[in-house]
C-alpha cells in the first residue's frame, strides 16, 4: 500500500503537468506528444509492476516551473528518504535548470547537498555548503551537514574547529554532545598509537565539557586500569551508575578487573552494593549473587526475589545454574541443564543493544548509531529479553 502511495506522488505531479498541457492546447506540439507517449509508457510499467522503470520515466518527464516547485521538491525528498538519492539529485538538477527564483535556488542547493552527503559524494557537497554557510538562512543546516561530512571522514579536528566557530548558532545540547564524542574519538586514536597522555587529556576535556559522557568514563577507566592505576579507574567507573544506570552492564567487567586479588573481593562486593542503589541490571544481580557470601539456597532466593521483581531470561538462566547444582539426582540435573541450554540459546540469538532514537538493534555497542547517525543513543536492552 505504501509502495502504491509513493508511486502516486510522481503521478500526481505529472498529472498536474499533463492537465496543464491539455488546457493550454499545446498537444499539437510534437515534443509534447512525445512526452505524452512517455507518460503512457510510465503508466504501463506501473501496471506491469515495473516500478523502477515507471519511476525513471516520471522523473524524466517532470516539467518544472514556479507553480509546481514545492511538489517537485517534496517528490525529491521522498526519493532521498527512501534511499534513492540519485533520483533526488536528478530532480534537484532539473529544478536548478528551470526558471526559479534566487531564494528557491538556494533551497534546492541545500537539498542537493543533502543528496550528495547521503551517497557520500562529499567533494560535490562541500563547495555547495561552503557557499550556503555564508547565508544566515542556511547557516545551521550547512554547519550540520559539514559536521556530518567531518564525522564520516573521521576529521575530528575539523569537526571540533567548526563547532567552536559556530557554537553560537547551534544549541548547547547539540554542541556539547557532539564535541564530547569528537574528544572521545581523538582519545581513541591516541590510545591506538599508545600516546596515553594525549588520550587522557582529551578524555578529561570530554568529561569536563559533558559530565554525562558515559563513553569518556568507560574509556578513561579502561585506560587507567591498563596503566595499573586501579583506584583512579574505579573512581571514574563509579560515576556511571549515577549518571547512566542503564549502562551498568558495560562497566562491570572493567570494575571486576580492578579487584582481581582474593583479598580485594570484599571491597569489590561493597562497590557492587553501591551500584545496586542506582541500578537493578540483571548483570549486576548475577555479579552480586556470585560474589556475595551466600550459600546455594540463599543465592537462589536472592535471584528469585529479583526475578519476581524484574522478569528476565538472564536471571532465569542463572537461577537454573544454581538449581542444577542443588538437584538431587542425575536425571533432574540433566533436565535442568537442558532447559538452561535452551534459555541460553535464546539469549545468544537476541540482540543486546538498541538505539533509543531509531530502534536499531545489534550485538555490539556502537557509540555512533549506524542507522540514524545519532551519538550515544545505543544502550543495553532491558526487560525480559535484555539486561
Ligand atoms: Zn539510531
Amino acid at each position: 500500500m505504501l509502495e502504491l502511495l509513493f508511486l502516486l506522488l510522481p503521478i500526481a505531479v505529472m498529472y498536474g503537468w499533463y492537465m496543464g498541457v491539455r488546457q493550454t492546447k499545446i498537444s499539437r506540439d510534437e515534443s509534447k506528444a512525445s512526452q505524452t507517449r512517455q507518460f503512457v509508457s510510465g503508466i504501463k510499467f506501473l501496471l506491469e509492476e515495473k516500478k523502477e522503470q515507471a519511476s525513471d520515466i516520471f522523473v524524466d518527464l517532470l516539467h518544472i516551473n514556479s507553480d509546481n516547485f514545492d511538489a517537485n521538491l517534496a517528490l525529491a525528498e521522498v526519493y532521498r528518504v527512501r534511499g534513492d538519492a540519485d533520483k533526488a539529485i536528478r530532480i534537484h538538477k532539473q529544478i536548478l535548470e528551470s526558471d526559479v527564483s534566487v531564494t528557491q535556488r538556494k533551497l534546492v542547493y541545500k537539498e542537493l547537498a543533502k543528496d550528495y552527503v547521503q551517497i557520500s559524494l562529499y567533494e560535490q557537497a562541500i563547495p555547495i555548503l561552503d557557499e550556503l554557510i555564508e547565508d544566515s538562512t542556511y547557516q545551521v543546516s550547512a554547519v550540520k551537514l559539514l559536521l556530518n561530512i567531518h564525522q564520516a571522514l573521521c576529521d575530528w579536528d575539523l569537526g571540533i574547529k567548526l563547532i567552536d566557530q559556530y557554537h553560537g548558532i547551534l544549541s548547547e545540547k547539540y554542541t556539547v554532545g557532539l564535541k564530547s564524542q569528537f574528544f572521545c574519538e581523538k582519545a581513541q586514536e591516541f590510545i591506538l598509537t599508545q600516546k596515553n597522555d594525549a588520550a587522557m587529556e582529551f578524555l578529561e576535556k570530554a568529561i569536563s565539557l559533558n559530565p554525562k559522557c558515559v563513553r569518556a568514563y568507560i574509556i578513561i577507566s579502561q585506560l587507567l586500569k591498563n596503566l595499573h592505576r586501579n583506584s583512579s579507574a574505579v573512581e571514574y567507573l563509579m560515576k556511571i551508575p549515577q549518571i547512566a544506570p542503564s549502562m551498568t552492564m558495560e562497566m562491570l567487567p572493567i570494575l571486576r578487573s580492578c579487584y582481581e586479588l582474593p583479598r580485594e573481593k570484599s571491597v569489590y562486593l561493597e562497590q557492587l552494593k553501591k551500584i545496586h542503589e542506582y541500578s537493578s541490571s540483571a548483570s549486576l544481580i548475577i555479579e552480586l549473587a556470585n560474589f556475595d557470601e551466600l550459600d546455594n539456597e540463599e543465592t537462589q532466593e536472592f535471584i528469585l526475589m529479583h526475578l519476581k521483581r524484574n522478569p528476565s531470561l538472564k536471571l532465569f538462566s542463572e537461577l537454573l545454574k544454581y538449581q542444577q547444582i542443588n538437584a538431587h539426582d542425575a536425571v533432574s540435573k540433566e533436565n535442568i541443564g537442558m532447559i538452561q541450554s535452551l534459555v541460553n540459546a535464546q539469549l545468544a540469538k537476541n540482540p543486546i543493544y538498541q538505539c533509543r532514537n531509531c530502534g536499531f538493534q545489534s550485538k555490539i555497542l556502537f557509540w555512533h548509531c549506524p542507522n540514524c547517525s545519532k551519538w550515544s543513543t545505543i544502550e543495553p536492552i532491558h526487560g525480559f529479553e535484555g539486561d
